[in-house]
């Protein structure tokens, strides 16, 4: 075999942009095949197998080519793939709706299929506007966000991520200015389930939410948070409490409360979603990366009644129109598999049974990356070692070296992506035991190695 990564990378490079990189060299490996967990590398000796720690950015949750969701994708396109949204329906896009709703806590009722997460973050606000707009608040057209959250990449959403780290410097000029509330204190569960966290650093917290929240109650709209675990802004667990803090918020103030799930949803914190780790129903809640197991790209935007009675009732100048609609809104092909992954996810029946598969998967995961990745704590470099749910986050005291780490790791038979001082894993449901195992000490072994023991 000629040295195939070599050649697709000299190819990639200047040609494709990758993710917050610049044109020269975003890509160090390429996937020629994928398999449950693993993902084969072409390297100068041939190929690699590493297990994806990553799950594709926390979406492939039942591994790569599981074959429920390759013959529901196979069905699909044997139908047809695509078809546009405006004026007609199908079966996948009813069938998906019908399961979400089925899924979502409280009375979260009415479904917008957005192409992605971002899309689905840009909606939520959109209708949050609208709605204040028909109950006569027309005033109420700024958000409070958390600081240190990520809520996707285009303006809207960039608006309402961490200020400081979030791109606003980039864009300032395109942005908008959000109102922006202290993150809360850190919180840890531990073994035993309890959650632990200094009560008196959230009662100031409370305090300091509550007097911003009434200072700019006349202009805010919504509430946006990611529940329980920031992720791209820092891997940050904070205590379900907070969430009820900002139930109260909105209530009292008459704003929206929406809850950005599109990481944390589909089990991976422990719960079906994690605001249900404190009982809190939002008025509006993003799903996406995990919704297609991986796949295909699609989110999806859900509220409730009394959200969309407001809207259809409004008689501002918008109409009672929810005004978006993209060229892939519902694409047929990703709602299948959507379908077909949420099947595996809750099995027949209550898809909110304590019986779902998705339980007893995420327990396991959870169990696996408390006993490979907490030895990690022994290392100088190591400041910090949690895990939630299907999480798992080693924090270091230094930045971490990236190109340098991930080679270390790969080396070792896994694939990762720190950023900042993070070493982050959220791998696949379906990981083994022995998986687990590997990817611990893979993960302790290169962090020692380039950043010392
Ligand atoms: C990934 C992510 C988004 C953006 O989703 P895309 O599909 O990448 O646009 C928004 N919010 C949260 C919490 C995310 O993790």
């Amino acid at each position: 075999m000629s040295d195939l990564n070599t050649d697709l990378l000299a190819r990639d490079e200047g040609l494709l942009w990758h993710p917050y990189a610049s044109l020269d060299g975003g890509a160090h490996y390429a996937v020629t095949a994928a398999k449950g967990a693993t993902l084969t590398l072409a390297d100068a000796h041939g190929s690699h197998e590493v297990i994806d720690a990553m799950g594709s950015w926390w979406s492939m949750v039942h591994g790569y080519r599981h074959p429920v969701l390759d013959a529901a994708a196979h069905a699909q396109i044997d139908t047809f793939s695509h078809v546009m949204f405006g004026g007609l329906t199908h079966a996948p896009a009813i069938e998906l709706a019908e399961r979400l709703v089925a899924m979502a806590p409280g009375e979260l009722a009415h479904v917008f299929l957005a192409d992605s997460g971002s899309i689905s973050v840009e909606v939520a606000l959109k209708l949050a506007l609208q709605y204040q707009d028909a109950r006569g608040k027309s005033t109420g057209q700024r958000f409070l966000a958390l600081r240190g959250g990520y809520h996707g990449d285009t303006f809207a959403t960039m608006s309402v991520c961490d200020p400081v780290d979030g791109m606003h410097a980039a864009f300032a000029p395109l942005g908008r200015e959000q109102v922006f509330l202290p993150r809360p204190p850190s919180a840890r569960r531990t073994e035993d389930g309890t959650w632990e966290y200094d009560e008196a650093l959230l009662a100031d917290w409370e305090t300091e939410s509550r007097s911003l929240a009434a200072e700019h109650a006349t202009v805010l709209a919504g509430i946006i948070c990611e529940p329980v675990l920031q992720g791209a802004g820092g891997m940050f667990i904070y205590p379900p409490r907070a969430l009820r803090i900002l139930r109260e918020i909105a209530d009292e103030h008459s704003l929206l409360l929406i809850f950005d799930e599109i990481a944390t949803g589909f089990g991976r914190t422990g719960e079906l979603f994690a605001g249900e780790w404190a009982n809190v129903v939002p008025d509006i809640m993003c799903m996406g990366k995990a919704l297609t197991g991986g796949y295909l790209s699609l989110a999806a935007m859900l509220c409730t009644p009394a959200v969309a009675e407001t809207l259809r009732i409004g008689s501002s100048g918008t109409g009672n129109a929810l005004l978006h609609g993209p060229t892939f809104m519902g694409n047929p092909l990703a709602c299948a598999v959507a379908c077909a992954s949420l099947d595996l996810l809750t099995g027949p029946g209550d898809p909110r049974s304590p019986q779902a598969p998705w339980r007893e998967q995420v327990a396991k995961l959870e169990k696996g990356l408390h006993d490979s990745l907490m030895p990690a704590t022994d290392l100088t470099a190591v400041k910090d070692v949690r895990v939630l749910g299907g999480v798992g986050v080693i924090e270091l005291d230094v930045p971490v070296k990236v190109h340098e780490l991930t080679h270390a790791a790969v080396a070792r038979g896994v694939w990762v992506r720190p950023f900042r001082n993070l070493v982050y894993v959220m791998p696949p449901y379906i990981c083994t035991e022995e998986e687990l195992r590997t990817l611990g000490v893979a993960l302790t072994g290169a962090i020692e190695e380039i950043h010392g023991a």
